[in-house]
């Protein structure tokens, strides 16, 4: 190996994450292993190249195959989700939803987006952030039965009059209404985004209704249920097609990466197979598992439990247990989990109250009902031992064997 002789530190990181990777158990819900075909097309000679433009019109030459590559890209994402026109440069999902407002938004326009406590994304309107300096946001939030609370967000729809409205989550576990979402932003004359970041791979492995037909633009990664390499995809109705095109390039970026894309058309040619509706039908089911096992383990699962691939528990409030030092421990006994914030959080968001759990990654290496309840009688262990250090080494030791034999690039 090339890279072994020539920069031994980068190398020995490298080996190093493998040995994490395959030791550890990985329930962090935005987290995958991509194929090593995925991986192969990530590391190519694509990522020499300028490509700046689209498919037949870019402004470098020497294009014969990243228009090959860009174009399969768009087809099987196109065949994936049913969308009317794609986008797959976006750099990431962060980006991606950039592009998206600045494609319809102007300066100061508002948009409703979902709280960030409640299961929202930073990108949708937190004060941190760029998007929250230029747009005006709203946050509307969940009820107390943890469904999406359809009424309030109706009420500040007509109130406050926005561009545009958002749907999308990271935490939140809950099936959307597509048609209530849409009729609301159809009364109100706004612009519907679904951002479907965490729940991609569900719907492209048919396990969750499609939404892409009921929103004009939907935003998603490609690196998290979907199983593709870190990066981000816009589809949309043709009606937006030009707006987003020219709102990415040459809005926003400057030229897509093309390895990267090569890595997004594979990924998409792993989602057209059935083996990943069978992927995604169990992540389902193992999540449901995980939902089950908990809750009668005396955890407080958020949002009245799951539709999709992850939970998020109120370890605070269902064991005295904070969500950091919740990760920490998992953490020391091999389990990668991270703290969160629940909705309306009286905690801190660098020491919050919840923990989320996500099976995706799990289910990629082969793990069912059985394993998720193992991880799930773990998961207690620990909590209750999460100040016996002598305890969690034990465990971790337990963990690390039952990993072991559940490898991430099988067949090596
Ligand atoms: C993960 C996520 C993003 C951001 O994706 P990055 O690739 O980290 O930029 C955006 N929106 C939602 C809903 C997400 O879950």
């Amino acid at each position: 190996m090339e890279l072994k002789k020539q920069d031994k530190q980068i190398y020995s990181a490298i080996t190093g994450e493998i040995k994490r990777q395959q030791e550890g158990m990985e329930l962090i819900a935005s987290e995958n292993y991509v194929s090593r075909a995925v991986l192969e097309a990530l590391g190519s000679v694509f990522t020499n190249k300028y490509s700046e433009g689209y498919p037949g019109k870019r402004y470098y030459g020497g294009q014969d195959f990243t228009d090959v590559v860009e174009t399969l890209a768009i087809e099987r994402a196109k065949k994936i989700f049913g969308a009317e026109h794609v986008n797959v440069q976006p750099h990431s999902g962060a980006p991606a939803n950039m592009i998206a407002y600045n494609a319809v938004l102007q300066p100061g326009d508002t948009v409703l987006g979902m709280d960030l406590s409640h299961g929202g994304h930073l990108t949708h309107g937190h004060p941190l952030t760029l998007s929250a300096q230029i747009y005006n946001f709203v946050g509307y939030k969940t009820n107390q039965a943890g469904e999406i609370d359809y009424e309030q967000l109706e009420k500040l729809a007509l109130k406050h009059k926005p561009k545009l409205i958002l749907a999308g989550f990271s935490a939140y576990t809950r099936q959307l209404d597509y048609k209530k979402f849409q009729a609301i932003a159809k009364k109100v004359g706004a612009i519907s985004m679904f951002d479907i970041a965490h729940i991609a791979g569900l719907i492209a492995g048919k396990a969750i209704e499609n939404p892409v037909p009921y929103f004009d633009i939907v935003t998603t990664t490609t690196h998290k249920t979907l199983r593709g390499p870190r990066g981000g995809m816009i589809m949309c109705k043709q009606a937006f097609a030009k707006a987003i095109d020219k709102s990415a390039f040459p809005g926003f970026q400057g030229g897509p990466h093309m390895n990267n894309i090569a890595a997004k058309a594979v990924a998409f040619g792993e989602a057209l197979k059935p083996t990943f509706k069978s992927y995604a039908k169990q992540v389902i089911k193992n999540a449901k598992i995980l939902e089950i096992e908990l809750t009668k383990r005396g955890f407080k699962l958020m949002f009245g439990g799951t539709d999709y691939h992850m939970v998020l528990v109120d370890v605070m409030g269902s064991k005295g247990v904070t969500g950091k030092q919740a990760e920490y421990a998992l953490d020391e006994a091999g389990i990668t989990v991270n703290k969160n914030m629940i909705p309306d959080d009286p905690r801190s968001p660098m020491d919050p109250s919840g923990i989320r759990i996500g099976v995706q990654a799990v289910t990629s290496r082969g793990m069912k009902e059985k394993e998720i309840k193992m991880i799930a009688g773990w998961i207690e262990e620990i909590i209750i031992a999460h100040n016996d250090k002598k305890m969690l080494t034990q465990i971790k030791k337990k963990v690390t064997a039952f990993c072991k034999k559940y490898p991430i690039y099988p067949k090596v």
